[in-house]
Protein backbone atom coordinates (compact mmCIF):
# COMPACT_ATOMS: atom_id res chain seq x y z
CA UNK A 1 0.00 0.00 0.00
CA UNK A 2 1.21 3.57 -0.99
CA UNK A 3 1.68 6.11 2.23
CA UNK A 4 -1.51 8.47 1.94
CA UNK A 5 -0.10 11.79 0.35
CA UNK A 6 -0.56 13.87 3.32
CA UNK A 7 -2.06 14.14 7.10
CA UNK A 8 -5.16 13.97 6.41
CA UNK A 9 -5.49 11.17 3.90
CA UNK A 10 -3.45 9.23 6.93
CA UNK A 11 -5.67 10.51 9.54
CA UNK A 12 -8.78 8.90 7.30
CA UNK A 13 -6.50 5.69 6.65
CA UNK A 14 -6.39 5.21 9.83
CA UNK A 15 -9.65 6.47 11.58
CA UNK A 16 -10.94 3.89 8.54
CA UNK A 17 -9.33 1.06 10.71
CA UNK A 18 -8.54 2.38 14.25
CA UNK A 19 -11.12 3.57 16.41
CA UNK A 20 -11.14 7.39 15.95
CA UNK A 21 -7.61 6.89 14.49
CA UNK A 22 -5.82 6.66 17.47
CA UNK A 23 -4.84 4.09 20.60
CA UNK A 24 -4.41 6.82 23.31
CA UNK A 25 -7.68 9.21 23.88
CA UNK A 26 -5.59 12.34 24.18
CA UNK A 27 -4.23 11.62 20.46
CA UNK A 28 -7.47 12.89 18.75
CA UNK A 29 -8.02 16.64 17.92
CA UNK A 30 -4.97 17.33 15.90
CA UNK A 31 -4.39 17.38 12.40
CA UNK A 32 -0.51 16.61 12.40
CA UNK A 33 1.29 13.20 11.89
CA UNK A 34 4.43 13.06 13.50
CA UNK A 35 6.92 11.30 11.57
CA UNK A 36 10.72 12.29 12.97
CA UNK A 37 11.94 13.21 16.19
CA UNK A 38 15.51 13.88 17.46
CA UNK A 39 16.53 15.85 20.42
CA UNK A 40 14.37 18.50 21.21
CA UNK A 41 12.14 18.53 17.82
CA UNK A 42 9.36 16.63 16.42
CA UNK A 43 8.93 17.12 12.33
CA UNK A 44 5.31 16.51 10.83
CA UNK A 45 4.59 14.58 7.40
CA UNK A 46 4.39 18.04 5.43
CA UNK A 47 8.38 18.45 6.87
CA UNK A 48 7.52 20.76 9.53
CA UNK A 49 9.78 21.41 12.37
CA UNK A 50 8.27 22.20 16.01
CA UNK A 51 10.01 22.43 19.22
CA UNK A 52 8.55 19.77 21.37
CA UNK A 53 7.23 20.35 25.03
CA UNK A 54 4.52 17.14 24.97
CA UNK A 55 7.57 14.74 24.90
CA UNK A 56 4.61 12.58 24.75
CA UNK A 57 2.93 13.52 27.87
CA UNK A 58 6.22 12.64 29.52
CA UNK A 59 8.58 9.65 29.33
CA UNK A 60 10.99 11.79 26.75
CA UNK A 61 12.81 13.22 28.97
CA UNK A 62 16.85 13.23 27.74
CA UNK A 63 15.40 14.10 24.15
CA UNK A 64 14.38 12.21 21.52
CA UNK A 65 15.46 9.23 19.58
CA UNK A 66 18.44 9.05 22.05
CA UNK A 67 21.13 6.78 20.18
CA UNK A 68 23.16 5.88 23.54
CA UNK A 69 19.13 4.88 24.81
CA UNK A 70 18.31 3.26 21.30
CA UNK A 71 22.21 1.20 21.30
CA UNK A 72 21.62 -0.31 24.99
CA UNK A 73 18.06 -1.34 23.51
CA UNK A 74 19.45 -2.99 20.27
CA UNK A 75 22.35 -5.05 21.82
CA UNK A 76 20.00 -6.19 24.87
CA UNK A 77 17.75 -7.21 22.26
CA UNK A 78 20.08 -9.36 20.31
CA UNK A 79 21.73 -10.67 23.48
CA UNK A 80 18.68 -12.27 25.10
CA UNK A 81 15.39 -10.86 24.39
CA UNK A 82 12.13 -11.80 26.42
CA UNK A 83 12.48 -15.47 27.45
CA UNK A 84 9.74 -15.31 30.38
CA UNK A 85 11.31 -17.48 32.77
CA UNK A 86 13.11 -16.37 35.85
CA UNK A 87 14.68 -13.01 36.42
CA UNK A 88 15.16 -10.81 33.08
CA UNK A 89 18.62 -9.36 31.76
CA UNK A 90 18.89 -5.94 33.45
CA UNK A 91 16.25 -6.11 36.01
CA UNK A 92 18.32 -6.73 39.36
CA UNK A 93 20.62 -4.17 38.28
CA UNK A 94 17.56 -1.61 37.55
CA UNK A 95 15.59 -2.57 40.89
CA UNK A 96 19.17 -1.88 42.62
CA UNK A 97 19.67 1.88 40.83
CA UNK A 98 15.81 2.84 41.72
CA UNK A 99 16.07 1.21 45.67
CA UNK A 100 19.52 3.39 46.13
CA UNK A 101 17.95 6.88 44.84
CA UNK A 102 13.90 6.67 45.88
CA UNK A 103 13.58 6.91 49.83
CA UNK A 104 10.17 4.46 49.74
CA UNK A 105 12.11 1.20 47.47
CA UNK A 106 13.32 -1.34 49.45
CA UNK A 107 11.73 -3.50 46.75
CA UNK A 108 10.58 -2.68 42.59
CA UNK A 109 8.62 -4.91 40.62
CA UNK A 110 8.15 -3.97 37.18
CA UNK A 111 4.84 -4.10 34.88
CA UNK A 112 4.84 -1.85 30.99
CA UNK A 113 2.76 1.33 32.10
CA UNK A 114 1.68 3.42 34.68
CA UNK A 115 -2.40 2.04 34.23
CA UNK A 116 -0.53 -1.33 35.38
CA UNK A 117 1.32 0.13 38.30
CA UNK A 118 -1.51 1.88 39.81
CA UNK A 119 -3.69 -1.15 39.43
CA UNK A 120 -1.30 -3.56 41.56
CA UNK A 121 -0.70 -0.57 44.10
CA UNK A 122 -4.35 -1.15 45.02
CA UNK A 123 -3.88 -4.66 45.27
CA UNK A 124 -1.14 -4.54 47.35
CA UNK A 125 -2.88 -2.11 49.98
CA UNK A 126 -5.88 -4.80 49.83
CA UNK A 127 -4.03 -7.82 50.28
CA UNK A 128 -1.82 -6.18 53.16
CA UNK A 129 -4.97 -4.11 54.78
CA UNK A 130 -7.85 -6.93 54.19
CA UNK A 131 -9.70 -3.30 53.62
CA UNK A 132 -11.29 -2.39 50.17
CA UNK A 133 -11.48 1.52 50.44
CA UNK A 134 -9.62 3.63 48.53
CA UNK A 135 -9.05 7.68 49.24
CA UNK A 136 -7.87 9.92 46.20
CA UNK A 137 -8.03 13.50 45.40
CA UNK A 138 -10.08 15.21 42.93
CA UNK A 139 -9.19 15.67 39.40
CA UNK A 140 -6.03 13.61 40.07
CA UNK A 141 -5.37 11.01 37.23
CA UNK A 142 -4.50 7.74 38.03
CA UNK A 143 -4.96 5.39 34.75
CA UNK A 144 -7.70 3.79 33.76
CA UNK A 145 -8.37 1.05 36.14
CA UNK A 146 -11.64 0.49 37.70
CA UNK A 147 -10.40 1.11 41.33
CA UNK A 148 -8.65 4.93 40.76
CA UNK A 149 -10.55 5.81 37.43
CA UNK A 150 -13.23 8.24 39.59
CA UNK A 151 -13.32 11.65 40.14
CA UNK A 152 -10.97 13.20 38.04
CA UNK A 153 -13.77 13.24 34.88
CA UNK A 154 -13.77 17.31 33.08
CA UNK A 155 -16.92 16.57 32.57
CA UNK A 156 -19.15 17.58 35.40
CA UNK A 157 -17.70 20.09 38.06
CA UNK A 158 -20.65 21.86 38.98
CA UNK A 159 -20.73 23.27 42.51
CA UNK A 160 -21.93 20.47 44.78
CA UNK A 161 -21.70 17.55 41.91
CA UNK A 162 -20.67 14.32 43.93
CA UNK A 163 -16.73 13.73 43.44
CA UNK A 164 -16.53 9.92 43.37
CA UNK A 165 -18.14 9.33 39.69
CA UNK A 166 -16.37 7.18 37.01
CA UNK A 167 -14.25 8.88 34.40
CA UNK A 168 -15.93 6.99 31.80
CA UNK A 169 -18.13 4.48 30.68
CA UNK A 170 -17.45 0.79 30.72
CA UNK A 171 -16.38 1.41 34.36
CA UNK A 172 -17.96 -0.66 36.95
CA UNK A 173 -19.88 1.94 38.91
CA UNK A 174 -20.34 0.10 41.92
CA UNK A 175 -16.68 0.81 42.31
CA UNK A 176 -17.29 4.20 43.19
CA UNK A 177 -18.84 3.01 46.53
CA UNK A 178 -15.49 2.39 47.75
CA UNK A 179 -13.66 5.04 46.53
CA UNK A 180 -13.55 8.47 48.75
CA UNK A 181 -12.71 11.62 46.76
CA UNK A 182 -11.20 15.11 48.60
CA UNK A 183 -10.60 18.06 47.51
CA UNK A 184 -6.97 18.53 46.79
CA UNK A 185 -5.35 20.63 49.48
CA UNK A 186 -8.61 20.73 51.38
CA UNK A 187 -7.52 19.58 54.94
CA UNK A 188 -9.96 19.97 56.61
CA UNK A 189 -11.87 18.12 53.61
CA UNK A 190 -8.86 15.39 54.59
CA UNK A 191 -9.22 15.17 58.37
CA UNK A 192 -13.07 14.20 57.94
CA UNK A 193 -12.89 11.94 55.24
CA UNK A 194 -10.13 9.90 57.81
CA UNK A 195 -12.60 10.61 60.73
CA UNK A 196 -15.35 8.86 58.70
CA UNK A 197 -13.49 6.47 56.40
CA UNK A 198 -10.06 5.54 58.01
CA UNK A 199 -10.42 2.20 59.38
CA UNK A 200 -12.16 1.18 55.76
CA UNK A 201 -9.45 2.78 53.78
CA UNK A 202 -6.46 0.24 52.29
CA UNK A 203 -4.77 3.04 50.87
CA UNK A 204 -4.85 6.83 49.88
CA UNK A 205 -3.11 7.80 46.61
CA UNK A 206 -1.68 11.32 46.15
CA UNK A 207 0.22 12.53 43.47
CA UNK A 208 3.31 14.39 45.36
CA UNK A 209 2.85 17.46 42.47
CA UNK A 210 -0.09 17.36 40.85
CA UNK A 211 0.67 16.96 37.13
CA UNK A 212 -3.13 15.93 36.34
CA UNK A 213 -4.16 19.74 36.35
CA UNK A 214 -1.20 21.33 35.34
CA UNK A 215 1.29 22.35 37.92
CA UNK A 216 -0.54 22.44 41.06
CA UNK A 217 1.72 21.68 44.66
CA UNK A 218 0.57 20.64 47.83
CA UNK A 219 -0.17 23.33 50.27
CA UNK A 220 2.49 23.65 53.10
CA UNK A 221 1.88 20.44 55.80
CA UNK A 222 -0.64 18.80 53.28
CA UNK A 223 1.55 15.84 52.42
CA UNK A 224 2.92 16.04 55.69
CA UNK A 225 -1.03 15.92 56.96
CA UNK A 226 -1.53 12.91 54.18
CA UNK A 227 1.53 11.00 56.06
CA UNK A 228 0.37 11.59 59.36
CA UNK A 229 -2.93 10.16 59.06
CA UNK A 230 -2.33 7.37 56.78
CA UNK A 231 0.23 6.25 59.78
CA UNK A 232 -2.34 7.10 62.57
CA UNK A 233 -5.19 5.21 60.67
CA UNK A 234 -2.78 1.84 59.13
CA UNK A 235 -3.61 3.11 55.85
CA UNK A 236 -1.11 2.33 52.96
CA UNK A 237 0.40 5.82 51.56
CA UNK A 238 0.71 5.82 47.72
CA UNK A 239 2.27 8.40 46.02
CA UNK A 240 2.04 8.24 42.12
CA UNK A 241 4.98 9.65 40.46
CA UNK A 242 4.03 8.24 37.09
CA UNK A 243 4.56 12.02 35.83
CA UNK A 244 6.95 13.53 39.03
CA UNK A 245 9.40 9.94 38.75
CA UNK A 246 12.43 10.43 37.39
CA UNK A 247 12.03 14.33 35.80
CA UNK A 248 11.15 16.14 38.91
CA UNK A 249 14.38 14.39 40.26
CA UNK A 250 16.03 11.46 39.56
CA UNK A 251 14.49 9.91 43.14
CA UNK A 252 10.77 11.54 42.36
CA UNK A 253 9.03 14.52 43.84
CA UNK A 254 9.07 12.24 47.02
CA UNK A 255 13.29 12.77 47.44
CA UNK A 256 12.31 16.51 47.28
CA UNK A 257 9.25 17.10 49.63
CA UNK A 258 10.67 14.69 52.13
CA UNK A 259 7.49 12.59 52.61
CA UNK A 260 7.77 9.28 51.89
CA UNK A 261 5.10 7.05 51.28
CA UNK A 262 4.95 3.43 51.72
CA UNK A 263 4.73 2.78 48.11
CA UNK A 264 5.19 4.75 44.83
CA UNK A 265 3.88 4.03 41.04
CA UNK A 266 5.78 5.25 38.55
CA UNK A 267 6.65 4.85 34.73
CA UNK A 268 6.98 7.47 32.20
CA UNK A 269 10.20 9.15 32.05
CA UNK A 270 12.69 6.33 33.71
CA UNK A 271 12.71 5.11 30.22
CA UNK A 272 13.40 7.68 27.91
CA UNK A 273 10.11 6.19 25.76
CA UNK A 274 10.45 2.66 26.15
CA UNK A 275 7.50 1.25 27.63
CA UNK A 276 8.45 0.64 31.80
CA UNK A 277 6.38 1.22 35.09
CA UNK A 278 7.09 -0.16 37.95
CA UNK A 279 5.70 -0.66 41.67
CA UNK A 280 8.67 0.64 44.58
CA UNK A 281 7.94 0.11 48.30
CA UNK A 282 8.59 -0.51 51.63
CA UNK A 283 10.05 -4.18 52.45
CA UNK A 284 6.67 -4.83 54.77
CA UNK A 285 4.45 -4.07 52.10
CA UNK A 286 6.17 -5.19 48.61
CA UNK A 287 6.28 -8.91 50.61
CA UNK A 288 1.91 -9.38 49.83
CA UNK A 289 3.34 -9.43 45.81
CA UNK A 290 3.49 -12.80 45.84
CA UNK A 291 2.86 -15.33 42.78
CA UNK A 292 -0.89 -16.61 42.59
CA UNK A 293 -1.83 -17.29 45.82
CA UNK A 294 -5.56 -16.60 47.29
CA UNK A 295 -4.37 -13.94 49.49
CA UNK A 296 -1.80 -12.03 48.27
CA UNK A 297 -1.94 -9.94 45.63
CA UNK A 298 -0.37 -11.12 42.08
CA UNK A 299 1.67 -9.17 39.43
CA UNK A 300 1.91 -11.31 36.36
CA UNK A 301 2.58 -10.36 32.54
CA UNK A 302 4.27 -11.32 29.82
CA UNK A 303 5.68 -8.52 28.92
CA UNK A 304 6.93 -7.01 32.44
CA UNK A 305 10.70 -6.56 32.71
CA UNK A 306 10.86 -7.06 28.58
CA UNK A 307 14.93 -6.77 28.75
CA UNK A 308 14.74 -3.78 26.10
CA UNK A 309 12.91 -1.56 28.19
CA UNK A 310 15.40 -2.90 31.39
CA UNK A 311 18.30 -1.69 28.93
CA UNK A 312 16.76 1.72 27.90
CA UNK A 313 15.86 2.04 31.74
CA UNK A 314 19.07 1.41 33.21
CA UNK A 315 20.76 3.70 30.15
CA UNK A 316 18.12 6.21 31.14
CA UNK A 317 19.37 6.39 34.73
CA UNK A 318 23.06 6.08 34.12
CA UNK A 319 22.71 9.15 31.48
CA UNK A 320 20.56 11.48 34.41
CA UNK A 321 23.48 10.63 36.99
CA UNK A 322 26.85 10.85 34.33
CA UNK A 323 25.36 14.10 32.45
CA UNK A 324 23.12 15.48 35.83
CA UNK A 325 20.64 16.43 33.91
CA UNK A 326 18.20 17.40 36.48
CA UNK A 327 20.62 20.80 36.46
CA UNK A 328 19.90 21.49 32.90
CA UNK A 329 16.48 20.64 33.22
CA UNK A 330 15.93 23.10 36.25
CA UNK A 331 18.27 25.73 34.42
CA UNK A 332 15.70 25.50 31.29
CA UNK A 333 12.86 25.11 32.99
CA UNK A 334 13.42 28.23 34.71
CA UNK A 335 14.44 30.33 32.11
CA UNK A 336 11.21 29.50 30.61
CA UNK A 337 9.00 30.37 33.30
CA UNK A 338 10.98 33.47 34.66
CA UNK A 339 10.64 34.63 30.38
CA UNK A 340 7.15 33.83 30.29
CA UNK A 341 6.06 35.20 33.34
CA UNK A 342 7.39 38.81 31.74
CA UNK A 343 5.95 38.43 28.76
CA UNK A 344 2.33 38.13 30.56
CA UNK A 345 3.40 41.04 32.72
CA UNK A 346 4.51 42.84 29.14
CA UNK A 347 1.00 41.54 27.24
CA UNK A 348 -1.43 42.40 30.01
CA UNK A 349 -2.59 39.10 29.75
CA UNK A 350 -4.76 37.68 32.18
CA UNK A 351 -2.95 34.81 32.71
CA UNK A 352 0.00 33.00 35.40
CA UNK A 353 2.14 30.76 35.03
CA UNK A 354 3.91 28.14 36.94
CA UNK A 355 5.97 25.03 37.57
CA UNK A 356 8.57 22.79 39.13
CA UNK A 357 12.02 21.76 37.17
CA UNK A 358 11.64 21.21 33.60
CA UNK A 359 7.50 21.48 33.75
CA UNK A 360 5.19 24.19 33.55
CA UNK A 361 1.57 25.43 32.79
CA UNK A 362 0.09 28.62 31.57
CA UNK A 363 -3.21 29.30 33.17
CA UNK A 364 -6.20 31.93 31.98
CA UNK A 365 -7.10 33.31 35.22
CA UNK A 366 -5.73 35.78 37.84
CA UNK A 367 -4.63 33.66 40.54
CA UNK A 368 -2.52 29.97 40.24
CA UNK A 369 -5.02 27.29 41.10
CA UNK A 370 -4.79 25.43 44.25
CA UNK A 371 -7.50 22.32 43.03
CA UNK A 372 -8.91 20.77 40.19
CA UNK A 373 -12.34 22.94 40.20
CA UNK A 374 -9.91 26.14 39.97
CA UNK A 375 -7.02 25.13 37.56
CA UNK A 376 -10.34 23.79 35.38
CA UNK A 377 -11.59 27.93 35.47
CA UNK A 378 -8.79 28.42 32.68
CA UNK A 379 -10.67 30.38 30.27
CA UNK A 380 -10.61 27.64 26.95
CA UNK A 381 -11.23 30.12 24.40
CA UNK A 382 -8.25 32.35 25.58
CA UNK A 383 -6.44 29.33 26.05
CA UNK A 384 -7.39 27.53 22.36
CA UNK A 385 -5.92 31.24 20.64
CA UNK A 386 -2.68 30.91 22.35
CA UNK A 387 -2.46 27.29 21.80
CA UNK A 388 -3.45 27.53 17.87
CA UNK A 389 -0.40 30.63 17.81
CA UNK A 390 2.03 28.69 19.04
CA UNK A 391 1.07 25.71 17.00
CA UNK A 392 1.34 27.67 13.64
CA UNK A 393 4.70 28.88 15.49
CA UNK A 394 6.56 25.69 15.10
CA UNK A 395 5.38 25.65 19.58
CA UNK A 396 4.39 21.89 20.14
CA UNK A 397 2.25 21.61 23.64
CA UNK A 398 -0.86 20.39 25.10
CA UNK A 399 -4.16 21.18 23.56
CA UNK A 400 -6.27 21.78 26.60
CA UNK A 401 -5.68 24.28 29.09
CA UNK A 402 -4.44 22.27 32.05
CA UNK A 403 -2.02 20.45 29.94
CA UNK A 404 1.37 20.39 31.84
CA UNK A 405 4.40 21.05 29.52
CA UNK A 406 7.51 20.03 29.82
CA UNK A 407 10.79 20.30 28.04
CA UNK A 408 13.46 17.64 27.53
CA UNK A 409 17.74 17.24 28.36
CA UNK A 410 18.34 18.63 24.27
CA UNK A 411 16.68 21.89 24.49
CA UNK A 412 18.93 24.50 24.91
CA UNK A 413 18.97 28.24 26.06
CA UNK A 414 18.44 29.63 22.69
CA UNK A 415 15.55 27.35 21.73
CA UNK A 416 14.04 28.39 24.98
CA UNK A 417 14.95 32.04 24.39
CA UNK A 418 12.94 31.72 20.66
CA UNK A 419 9.94 29.99 22.65
CA UNK A 420 9.35 32.67 25.17
CA UNK A 421 9.34 35.56 21.71
CA UNK A 422 6.66 33.04 20.07
CA UNK A 423 4.62 33.33 24.18
CA UNK A 424 4.50 36.75 23.48
CA UNK A 425 3.15 36.27 19.96
CA UNK A 426 0.31 34.01 21.47
CA UNK A 427 -0.22 35.70 24.38
CA UNK A 428 -1.17 38.92 22.11
CA UNK A 429 -3.36 36.13 20.12
CA UNK A 430 -5.14 35.01 23.70
CA UNK A 431 -6.22 38.30 24.67
CA UNK A 432 -7.49 39.44 20.70
N1 LIG B 1 -0.65 8.31 36.90
C1 LIG B 1 -0.40 9.56 36.48
C2 LIG B 1 -0.12 10.64 37.48
C3 LIG B 1 -0.38 9.84 35.11
O1 LIG B 1 -0.14 11.09 34.69
C4 LIG B 1 -0.63 8.78 34.19
C5 LIG B 1 -0.62 9.05 32.75
O2 LIG B 1 -0.55 10.15 32.28
C6 LIG B 1 -0.89 7.50 34.69
C7 LIG B 1 -0.89 7.29 36.04
C8 LIG B 1 -1.16 6.36 33.75
O3 LIG B 1 0.02 6.01 33.12
P1 LIG B 1 0.00 5.22 31.72
O4 LIG B 1 -0.49 6.18 30.68
O5 LIG B 1 1.42 4.80 31.51
O6 LIG B 1 -0.92 4.06 31.89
Amino acid sequence: MTEPADQAATWRRSEAVVPRGVSSGHRVGWKQVFVRTQGAYIWDQEGRQYVDYLNAWGPIVLGHSDRRVNEAVLTAANTCDLTGVGPQAGEAELAERICAVMPSADKVAFCTSGTDATMHAVHVARAATGRLKILKFHGSYHGWNDHVAVGSSRKDLTEGSALNTPNGGGLHPAVVADVVVVEWNDAAGLRAAFDQHGAELAAAFTEGYVHSFGCVPAAPGFLELLRELCTAHGVVMVMDEVKTGFRAAIGGYQSICGVTPDLTAFGKAVANGYSLAGLAGIDALMGHLGAYSKTEATIDGTYNASPYALAAANKTMQIMESDDIFTTLYARGEQMRTGIADAIAETGAPATVTGLGSEWCVYFRPELPTNFREAMQSDAEMYGRYHASLLSQGVLEPAFPTGDRRLNAATTEADVATTIECVRVALRAAVS
